[in-house]
């Protein structure tokens, strides 16, 4: 048996980022930026009020309260070639640019109005509530890193330089393929029968991700089916997860078709649940041979086939995060030369601190449904009530 951190390193070493592809900025959330991005315009592009209020000459204002005299009326999305001289101020709402001759503005709730004259209430200095060109971005700045995961705020700082394409690495396509001559998708179930429930589950772990999956329903034990299936899917998918046939049974003919198609390895893996994983590097295409067992094939897809999976679509970091959390419960164990996943309910208290206590019953296949978090628990006695243990997050419910 290997080690499950030998298995994640053995998948990760044989993975590299796919092509680069310029998408327009609508389709690049969630993506990994390819090249870095240097902005050439300026945000802001021109001088602008931050407030509402009035555009004056900052020097008009030092014995306020001063009366000026009010020269119209500037709003956002409009420009005007008044000059605000001594003695005067314009009337403007934030976001219009600054006229020639003011340097500052007040904000309307220190000035009082009447038709024509504004009576200023406090004393300002130049550049008061005015945002200066460039205040943001100057034309130069670097604004997204290549190998930045494009969030919400990185769309908008693109758009706001008038980048509208970026170039990213390709998000991988993922087909998932079910085997066992026991599955059907629906319909009535006949003698010896059970349903698909892993095609769902794995092609729903993909979109998580943001990615796109691929239904390559079920196929059968047999070798040459399995051969063929996995040969048609590498053809148009980026990944290929399978389920089932992976362990040493009579009928699981997986491994022995990753064999035909490439350098496989078919690996025990010292972890429970999820022990036996296939790999294959198939036409430049990673393959994952995942245990058939519900449970198992979840976790296997958690440690092995997600790192593997960010790591195509450009990430460099593929962790999630860790918290260190006081175990409620004791989390006992067996020894078995084995580490255990266990599915946890992770909380945090009003103080910060974490806590986690196992769900349900971890041999059912519901106690990932109602899990945020995992531990995997090291080989021993297990750990007692109160004691430290680190979990992984993987929702924030
Ligand atoms: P295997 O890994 O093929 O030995 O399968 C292990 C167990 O998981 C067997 O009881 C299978 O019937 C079951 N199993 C395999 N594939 C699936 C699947 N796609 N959905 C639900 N159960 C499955
Ligand atoms: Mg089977």
């Amino acid at each position: 048996m290997i080690s499950h951190e030998e298995a994640q390193r053995y998948v990760l070493d044989q993975v590299r980022p796919l092509s680069r592809i310029e998408v327009d900025l609508e389709f690049a959330l969630g993506s990994v930026a390819a090249i870095e991005v240097v902005a050439k315009e300026a945000v802001p592009p021109f001088a602008n009020s931050a407030m509402d209020g009035y555009a004056v000459r900052s020097t008009d204002t030092s014995d306020a309260p001063v009366d000026l005299a009010v020269i119209g009326t500037l709003t956002a999305g409009h420009a005007t070639d008044q000059v605000i001289g001594a003695g005067q101020a314009l009337r403007i709402m934030t976001g219009a640019p600054l006229p020639a001759g003011a340097d500052a503005v007040v904000l309307l709730e220190r000035t009082q109005s009447t038709d024509s004259t504004v009576t200023v209430q406090i004393v300002v200095s130049p550049g008061t509530s005015v945002r200066t060109t460039g205040e943001d971005v100057r034309p130069g700045d670097l604004i997204v890193a290549s190998g930045t995961i494009l969030t919400p705020s990185h769309l908008a700082l693109l758009a706001s330089v008038g980048v509208d394409r970026v170039t990213t690495f390709r998000k991988p396509r993922v087909g998932v393929l079910s085997t066992g001559d026991e599955l059907v998708n629906n319909g009535a179930l006949g003698p010896g029968k059970i349903r698909n429930a892993n095609g769902p589950a794995l092609r729903g772990l993909v979109r998580e991700l943001g990615f796109e999956s691929v239904d390559l329903g079920v196929v059968t034990d047999d070798e040459d089916e399995l051969t063929e299936a996995i040969e048609r899917a590498v053809a148009t998918c980026d990944a290929v997860v399978t389920t089932g046939g992976v362990s040493v049974g009579d009928a699981d003919n997986v491994r022995v078709a990753l064999e035909h198609l490439g350098a496989a390895r078919w690996m025990q893996v010292a972890l429970k649940p999820a022990k036996p994983l296939a790999f294959a590097v198939v036409r430049d295409v990673p393959v994952f041979g995942l245990p058939g067992n519900p449970a198992s094939a979840i976790v296997s897809f958690e440690l092995f086939v997600r790192p593997a999976l960010l790591r195509l679509a450009g990430r460099n970091d593929t962790n999630r995060l860790e918290v260190l959390a006081t175990a409620v419960e004791g989390l006992p164990r067996a020894r078995d030369g084995k580490t255990h996943f266990l599915w946890v309910a992770a909380r945090q208290d009003d103080y910060g601190s974490w806590t986690v206590q196992l769900v349900g019953n971890q041999r059912t296949r519901q106690h990932a449904a109602s899990a945020n978090a995992f531990v995997l628990l090291a080989e021993g006695e297990g750990i007692t009530p109160g004691s430290s243990v680190r979990a992984t997050l993987v929702t924030y419910r």
